[in-house]
């Protein structure tokens, strides 16, 4: 069982509350060092294909290894929706960083309106159809309607999903989606879940602890 702690664009915890915890932390790029320096696994929650250049704002895999950083989300839906990530640069990102020696979690999902147009699966392939199977990447299983929204997809539903995913790339896949200490269990419990990505509820150390703890029992 993985689970990971997107911080997002929030400030976070205090890393050192969660010393001793069997979890990722994704915080923003202001506190990776901290994060690091706590002794927690810490990402990054996006990385550049470059190794460097001319990219103002992008960070590179070797900038990140530097600093002691483990790994980097790639592809997170807020990044396909408001700053133009699409399937080919998640690609591009994801290979990079995987060939520079960090691991990845890289993030797909459907919008509401391909989930109620049944095209959960064209889009599912699509994003996929960019990856390939590697020791260190890891697919986020992420319905857009679900996160940040406090709708989380069914027991069921995460499960076929992570099941359709499974059969078209060969890796450990997570769930997102408003995940929360109430409905983590069930989730975990699913065969083909492979732990969770955690936004909001990462932000608040207990929560993030109770989290953390069902998928210590289901692993
Ligand atoms: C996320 O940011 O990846 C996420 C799943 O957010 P939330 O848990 O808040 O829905």
């Amino acid at each position: 069982m993985i689970i990971a702690g997107n911080w997002k664009m929030f400030r976070g915890p205090d890393p050192a509350a969660l010393a001793g915890l069997d979890a990722i932390v994704c915080p923003p790029y202001t506190r990776l060092r901290e994060c690091v320096d706590a002794g927690l696994v810490t990402y990054a929650q996006n990385v550049h294909w470059e190794r460097e250049g001319a990219y103002t704002g992008e960070i590179s895999a070797s900038l990140l290894l530097e600093l002691g950083v483990t790994g980097s989300l790639v592809g997170h839906s807020e990044r396909r929706q408001y700053f133009g990530e699409t399937d080919e640069t998640v690609a591009l990102r994801t290979r990079a960083a995987l060939d520079a020696g960090l691991q990845v979690i890289a993030c797909v999902g459907e919008t509401m309106q391909e989930r109620e147009a049944r095209e959960t699966e064209d889009v599912l392939r699509r994003q996929l159809s960019v990856l390939e199977a590697h020791q260190h990447l890891v697919i986020a299983y992420e319905p857009v309607w679900a996160i940040g929204t406090g709708l989380t997809a069914t027991p069921e539903m995460a499960q076929e999903a992570h099941a359709f995913i499974k059969s078209l790339l060969d890796a450990p896949v997570l769930y997102g989606g408003s995940v929360k200490p109430d409905n983590a269990a069930a989730l975990f419990a699913q065969p083909d879940v492979a732990g969770g990505l955690v936004g909001g509820a990462s932000l608040d150390v207990d929560s993030f602890r109770a989290i953390c703890e069902a998928a210590r029992i289901h692993s």
